[in-house]
């Protein structure tokens, strides 16, 4: 997709950190951590928001947060705990319309968030 920047990121034309790939999504380091552990998890398909989603992508987003599971404990997050969230929209907190499991960890967050 033109002018995504994730899709520009799954491309390679922009570079990022990258902490797991495969056929079906990327996962890379956030630019702006918001915890000691903050990972992007991305399909390599380009949809925009959740709102998006089709009945075909519902595997694919189960691999997403499968990954979010797996690299939590490579990561060494998992038996603290961590944060997986899907940001939808502008009141959701979106800025990239290329949809992306957050992964966050290293530190303690509180709920409901701010
Ligand atoms: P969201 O606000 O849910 O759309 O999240 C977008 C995230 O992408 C933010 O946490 C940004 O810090 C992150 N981000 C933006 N540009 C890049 C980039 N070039 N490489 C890695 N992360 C990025
Ligand atoms: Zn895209």
């Amino acid at each position: 997709m033109e002018n995504c920047l994730f899709c520009k990121i799954i491309d390679k034309s922009i570079p990022s950190d990258i902490v797991y790939e495969n056929d079906n999504l990327l996962a890379f380091n956030d630019i702006n951590p918001e915890a000691p552990v903050h990972v992007l998890i991305i399909p390599k398909i380009h949809i925009p928001t959740l709102n998006d989603l089709k009945k075909e992508h519902v595997g694919l987003l189960g691999e997403l947060v499968f990954t979010a599971g797996i690299l939590a404990k490579k990561l060494g997050i998992d038996k603290d705990g961590y944060r997986t969230n899907f940001n939808c929209n502008d009141a959701g907190g979106q800025t990239v319309y290329h949809i992306h499991l957050h992964l966050l960890g290293g530190r303690h967050f509180s709920w409901p968030p701010g």
